[in-house]
């Protein structure tokens, strides 16, 4: 907290450390340190943001929507967002490799409840919360390095607690310093944004499965 605080500060004083080039390649070889399979600095401007991301929350339902602490519509709307976004130059994508494919492993239409069993047999979840405390180190040093306005987001929920507290049962989210939203919650196009960074997701293909996640480095 000391080194952050003393950020800050520095920001304040206009004495804020330079975010030079090397500063942003410095951190991407952090995140290589730290287990990323890929991680690129890009221009923030290609962030790609598309509300029929979001609509894709509601229709279909997803069983988390409106369910989860960190799942629309408890997050600021999409337009709001893209504003914020804007006001950042670059951001880190990173992405950490499961070891399972995309192809349909189903009999039958994917209903929510198979998807949650196909999850379980694969360990889904493991590479998800891989990619979690990636970004959550990530971001935490960013912070360090200067940039205090980097916002880190992840793939897929939030699964700190086995079951989010929800919006309606009055209970405070368990980890507030620790939980994020999506990406796709807040509405980026995922794929495209991979495209832009030269980093293509491959849905339904034999390939290994990719979690991306994205710091905004600000
Ligand atoms: S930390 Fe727990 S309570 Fe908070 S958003 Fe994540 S799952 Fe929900």
């Amino acid at each position: 907290m000391a080194d952050g605080s003393d950020h800050m500060r520095k920001a304040r004083d206009g004495k804020r450390p330079n975010k030079t080039s090397k500063s942003y390649a410095g951190l991407a070889k952090d995140a290589y340190r730290l287990g990323a399979t890929e991680a690129k600095i890009i221009d923030a401007d290609k962030i790609v943001i598309d509300e029929r991301v979001r609509m894709k929350c509601e229709i279909p339902r997803c069983s988390n929507y409106d369910a989860h602490l960190m799942c629309p519509p408890n997050l600021m709307p999409v337009r709001e967002f893209r504003k914020m976004v804007r006001k950042y130059r670059k951001a880190l994508i990173v992405q950490i490799e499961a070891d399972y494919d995309s192809n349909d492993k189903s009999d039958s239409y994917l209903t929510g409840t198979l998807c949650e069993e196909l999850e379980s047999r694969l360990d889904a979840n493991e590479s998800e919360k891989a990619l979690h405390r990636l970004v959550n180190k990530l971001e935490a040093i960013a912070f360090k390095k200067g940039f205090y306005l980097s916002i880190g987001l992840i793939g897929g929920e939030c699964l700190l607690c086995p079951e989010c507290v929800g919006p309606s049962g009055g209970e405070e989210c368990r980890h507030p310093f620790e939980a994020r939203p999506s990406m796709e919650a807040m509405g980026i196009d995922v794929i495209k944004t991979c495209e832009h960074a030269a980093m293509p997701i491959r849905l339904s293909s034999s390939h290994k499965v990719r979690w991306t996640g994205l710091i905004l480095l600000g």
